[in-house]
């Protein structure tokens, strides 16, 4: 089997002194001018010396002025205390801060990086990180690689959230994608899962409304072949999804 792209962590350069560290969680960060601006912290306290060294490395000594939380789950935010320790960086999630629906922008002579938010398909306080002039596209853990962000029902409400979130995010037109977890990806892959997910939610329902028992769904439905390189989905991601969408069917919430 190949090798898993995040069992060494890698730095991408994304644009022009934009750099994405690539790992099982990822973060970002870009040069503003006279700051750098970081996109989330990680879960590993431990790592703060080799972040603190990359981001020198790649960008110059300068100091982190803000740090942006796509959300507060604890494999975002670890390292959040170092930059504020080491650089009096300000915190900015949706936690810490009120974010008006429009929006907060950061301008630098050379790029805009806007902080979005995007509530309620994985956390009542995700946000999305847009830098347009780069196309790049933080979604934070809205993209899973399959899996579905929620957790809970997926009532009919839910699911239009999550349609209306994906439109969004496809709409950006990203040039890249970087997901809260694993391999940096592209709006391809955006679009790809909401095909996946609405296939899951009608081919699901129809193997319920038949009679289908539950293992004779599970070993029905398999990955399709196109998804099979996705990171971890093989492994356990689309079992994920796909024990959501029946639970969900046989609790009768897919029929409203
Ligand atoms: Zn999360």
């Amino acid at each position: 089997m190949a090798g898993d792209p995040t069992d060494t962590p890698v730095i991408v350069p994304a644009g022009d002194g934009f750099f994405i560290r690539q790992a099982i969680d990822n973060m970002g960060w870009c040069d503003m001018g006279d700051y750098i601006l970081v996109v989330d912290a990680l879960e590993d306290a431990p790592l703060e010396g080799e972040v603190m060294a990359a981001i020198a490395d790649t960008i110059g000594d300068k100091p982190v002025r803000y740090v942006l939380n796509t959300h507060t789950h604890y494999d975002h935010v670890s390292l959040n205390g170092a930059f504020v320790e080491r650089f009096g960086a300000e915190i900015i999630n949706q936690r810490t801060t009120t974010i008006e629906p429009g929006g907060r922008v950061f301008q630098a002579p050379e790029r805009e990086v806007r902080m979005i938010p995007m509530p309620g398909t994985h956390t009542k306080e995700d946000c999305v990180i847009w830098a347009p002039d780069d196309g790049i596209l933080f979604v934070g853990d809205i993209f899973g690689w399959g899996l579905i962000p929620s957790g809970g029902l997926l009532t009919a409400e839910l699911r239009g959230l999550l349609r209306d979130t994906y439109r969004r995010l496809i709409d950006f037109d990203a040039r890249l994608v970087i997901p809260g977890h694993g391999p940096v990806c592209r709006t391809a892959e955006l679009v790809r899962w909401v095909e996946y997910f609405e296939w899951l939610l009608e081919t699901v329902g129809d193997l319920v409304a038949s009679g289908k028992s539950d293992r004779e769904i599970i070993m029905s439905v398999t990955p399709p072949a196109d998804m099979h390189h996705w990171w971890r989905f093989e492994a356990w991601k689309h079992e994920d999804a796909l024990s959501k969408v029946l639970a969900s069917a046989r609790r009768g919430v897919l029929d409203d």
